[in-house]
């Protein structure tokens, strides 16, 4: 049983994350805990574009948990945007 506790899809792979350690990190970005993809940032106007994307194309989900995790820890976490995406769609 989660009690009262709110969640919310990981907008990568459908994962219910508590809603409570999602982060408002502002410049309209989202931090994301996802116990399955890692940690990741995302631009706030995509978060619901982004789901169609991944049913759209094949691999894409792959792309990104891949992506992510190969990002060097340390520095910034990976940022996904539009922008971010389209560019890893080419390398499919
Ligand atoms: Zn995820």
């Amino acid at each position: 049983m989660k009690g009262d506790s709110m969640t919310k899809p990981c907008p990568i792979c459908d994962t219910e994350i508590d809603e409570s350690k999602i982060m408002y990190t502002g410049d309209n970005t989202d931090f994301y805990p996802c116990p399955t993809c890692e940690n990741f940032d995302i631009y706030r106007p995509y978060l619901e574009e982004l789901p169609k994307e991944i049913k759209k194309y094949r691999g894409l989900k792959e792309k990104i948990q891949k992506a992510i995790k190969e990002h060097p820890t340390g520095g910034n976490r990976y940022f996904i945007d539009r922008t971010v995406v389209k560019k890893l769609l080419f390398e499919i």
